[in-house]
């Protein structure tokens, strides 16, 4: 099954309102977390960590993993829809540096 980001932001929107609503607003905790997981990224990436089978700890396929985490409960503390964002930030950009591939262009598909 194929997860889009905005089916990350609703996942992660459902776990906090049934586990810990009061987190839900805490933007810069979040913020600093999220500073936090790119130093840890910063470790891994020097050292070249990556994943080895199915063994995700300290690697750089985990912390890219944090940091996305926190990338979208940010984004859920504004009730910032991600994926439209993305959309539009694309569009400039490719019309800013003229390229032609759009967004739309690439089909999703459910195998890796
Ligand atoms: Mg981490």
């Amino acid at each position: 099954m194929s997860l889009t980001i905005r089916k990350m932001q609703k996942y992660l929107k459902e776990k906090y309102k049934r586990t810990k609503p009061e987190d839900m607003k805490n933007t810069q905790r979040y913020f600093l977390k999220l500073i936090e997981e790119v130093g840890e990224l910063a470790e891994v990436i020097r050292k070249e960590q990556r994943m080895e089978g199915n063994n995700i700890k300290g690697t750089i396929e985990e912390e890219l993993s944090d940091v996305l985490y926190y990338v979208l409960m940010i984004a859920n503390t504004y009730d910032i829809d991600l994926e439209d964002c993305f959309r539009m930030k694309e569009e400039l950009n490719r019309v800013r540096y003229g390229h032609q591939l759009k967004i739309d262009d690439i089909q999703e598909d459910d195998e890796k």
